[in-house]
């Protein structure tokens, strides 16, 4: 018998921020059986520290399910260091250690820094399992670092999904200032110059390619715009991806979902947003990006652009 069998699957999905990773892990997320964490991640930082809002609106620690999952994971919130998992995120979740995706053997390396940080994953994907019943758990956390950490974990089944949407439409979208919505304080999503965002959508997406090559045939490469185009055919070859059968989607036609509440640990503000949802293709950045970014990030990028068949 496989040893696959037993694990929960979990579908990690890496990319550059902005790249609609989380209505794609809403949409995946109501898929019979499956659960939607969001940015799982970032539970320790933002969310746990600063009680933030869970999907369903409530702060994370008034939130039965997430109060249950880590009471099952660790046998008491108290029990986990949370700054030593910060800290550990914090020094190791950068493009200084992506090397560690492109190296074949540096088990030691891992083993010795990150062993903490690994195995209280561990325990809280097999709580997140216990509690929610999934036999899926989607998790949009996007960065690869993060990922690669994940192909450590002894009791997952992992795949990934590779995210792309073109750099312009990101740069348009980070430019903007995009509330992160809470009940005590204000605070914006992260926002990026056009060369800043060029040179990591550069590297995050050469390092999501490495990471998919460490588990064969167990990724799917994605385009942003495939997928709102086509939303019922990615679903559906996610589906085939993970080996799950097409059944209870969210669809109530070919661009348009239905979406229950989520309980999504962090994410983009758009995941407060639930009900009927109609799938529309963002270009606003070929109207309003101004001339200057726009070539910035087309010459930045121009390789990319053109393996990933990007228009210039
Ligand atoms: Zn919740």
């Amino acid at each position: 018998m496989n040893d696959n069998n037993n694990k929960v699957k979990v579908i990690n999905i890496t990319g550059w921020g902005r790249n609609g990773s989380t209505l794609l892990g809403k949409i995946l997320g109501e898929a019979e059986g499956s659960f939607y964490g969001g940015e799982i991640r970032n539970i320790w930082g933002r969310v746990l520290v600063e009680n933030r809002l869970c999907g369903c609106g409530t702060p994370i620690n008034e939130c039965s399910l997430w109060k249950d999952i880590l009471n099952k994971a660790f046998d008491g919130i108290e029990n986990i260091d949370i700054k030593k998992m910060i800290s550990l995120s914090k020094k190791y979740d950068r493009v200084r250690y992506y090397p560690h995706i492109f190296s074949s053997n540096d088990k030691e390396f891992i083993q010795s820094k990150l062993n903490y940080y690994i195995s209280n994953h561990e325990k809280l994907f097999k709580a997140i399992k216990d509690v929610t019943n999934a036999k899926v758990i989607v998790d949009s956390s996007k960065s690869p670092f993060y990922g690669y950490l994940l192909t450590q974990l002894q009791n997952i089944d992992l795949y990934f999904v590779h995210l792309i949407r073109d750099p312009r439409g990101i740069a348009y979208s980070r430019q903007k200032k995009v509330v992160q919505p809470d009940k005590n304080k204000v605070i914006f999503m992260s926002q990026y110059d056009a060369v800043s965002n060029s040179l990591l959508w550069n590297t995050r997406n050469i390092a999501s390619e490495q990471l998919c090559k460490k588990l064969n045939n167990k990724h799917l490469v994605v385009s942003y715009k495939d997928f709102i185009l086509n939303p019922k055919e990615t679903f559906n070859n996610i589906m085939n991806l993970i080996n799950e059968p097409v059944t209870n989607t969210p669809f109530i036609s070919d661009t348009e979902v239905k979406l229950g509440v989520n309980h999504s640990a962090w994410g983009n503000p758009d995941r407060f947003h639930n009900g009927v949802i109609k799938l529309k293709i963002d270009e606003e950045w070929k109207e309003n990006l101004n001339f200057k970014d726009k070539m910035i990030t087309t010459l930045l990028t121009l390789p990319l652009l053109k393996k990933y068949n990007l228009s210039i």
